[in-house]
């Protein structure tokens, strides 16, 4: 069976990436504008940081296919200006698409926008949304709902006037996104560990009270990490719905929102199985990403997501091929053009 990674980050960069973003900050905290740089890695050290990463993983653990993008916690959209940030979204998305060159087979990409806190996306995000889809093939693109970095000072995912050009332009280009926060800078939310899964919740819920996809039916959203707290708390969201006169879940959000498999244990995953309808859940392992060691109890990597559901026993193989290779390509449908053998393959 194919089996499409919908979530994995370039996390193993050679160290003069994010050497490239220090200096840019760098200049900027002396008050320079931040100048464009030669960003020089060459093909070989990219070669080496994949083959010796995520490749040797998707090889361990027999997938194909990864759904490639920039590094999360490096997006930064909470630090940097306009100028700054757009040209480390387009350095950043250049070597994810050097990535996508060099294993072709192994990776499609997924693009970071240039996103500043307290600057509502303009002309600069939906420039590189175009360059990722016309020149680099990119199939999705991460979208950041709080680029303040755990302060959530910019407006909701429903403020017309700030958010709905990037939908528009999702809409033109019938692509999807990746609901991902970056770092923290608040110290109440550690990073990967609290901030991410509030990103996930919050969006789930912003989604939930809002008319985002009255306005925009076609618009689709992955939110990762498994839907943060949301599956857990799946009643919680009914009965909110409910008392608010909304819609029933499925009929409001499910034609929408999409849940990857990032859940690092087994009952988390069972849960996320039994509550989130099949066609609403999309494989994935987030590798080499937040959780990076071995649990003691299984003898087997915390991201090593594929033997969860492969020992879900209340699903059937049919369902099981939905979730790794099948719904992928109902959420993103530009998957159809890209090169990779497994996609020819499943043709
Ligand atoms: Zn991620």
């Amino acid at each position: 069976m194919t089996i499409i990674d919908c979530h994995g980050h370039y996390t193993t960069a050679p160290d003069q990436v994010k050497q490239y973003r220090k200096d840019q900050l760098l200049d900027l905290q002396a008050g320079r504008t931040s100048t464009k740089r030669v960003l020089a890695v060459t093909d070989e050290e990219i070669r080496v940081s994949i083959e010796n990463a995520q490749l040797k993983m998707q090889r361990d653990r027999e997938t194909d296919l990864t759904l490639f993008s920039p590094r999360a916690l490096g997006m930064e959209h909470h630090f940097g200006d306009l100028a700054a940030n757009v040209d480390w979204a387009q350095q950043c998305n250049d070597l994810v698409y050097r990535v996508t060159e060099i294993f072709p087979d192994n990776f499609v990409g997924v693009g970071q926008l240039p996103q500043v806190a307290g600057e509502a996306p303009g002309k600069a995000v939906l420039q590189e949304i175009d360059r990722c889809v016309n020149e680099l093939g990119f199939v999705g693109i991460n979208l950041n709902p709080d680029p303040s970095g755990g302060h959530w000072s910019d407006p909701p995912l429903w403020e017309k006037d700030w958010w709905y050009p990037v939908y528009e332009k999702m809409v033109e280009h019938d692509l999807p996104a990746m609901i991902h926060v970056s770092g923290s800078c608040n110290e109440h939310f550690h990073g990967t560990g609290a901030h991410y899964i509030n990103g996930d919740t919050t969006a789930f819920v912003q989604f939930m009270t809002s008319n985002i996809f009255k306005d925009f039916p076609t618009l689709k959203f992955v939110i990762p990490h498994g839907g943060g707290a949301v599956p857990y708390h799946w009643g919680r969201y009914k009965g909110l719905a409910q008392d608010m006169g909304l819609p029933p879940l499925p009929e409001l959000l499910l034609d929408n929102v999409f849940f990857d498999t990032c859940v690092y244990h087994q009952p988390g995953i069972d849960l996320l199985l039994k509550v989130v309808p099949v066609k609403n859940i999309l494989f994935a392992s987030e590798m080499v990403g937040a959780v990076r060691g071995i649990d003691p109890d299984s003898g087997h990597h915390y991201d090593d997501t594929k033997r969860y559901i492969e020992k879900v026993d209340f699903l059937s193989n049919g369902q099981k091929k939905q979730i790794f290779c099948e719904n992928v390509f109902d959420v993103y449908p530009r998957l159809h053009k890209a090169k990779a053998a497994c996609i020819s393959n499943l043709k």
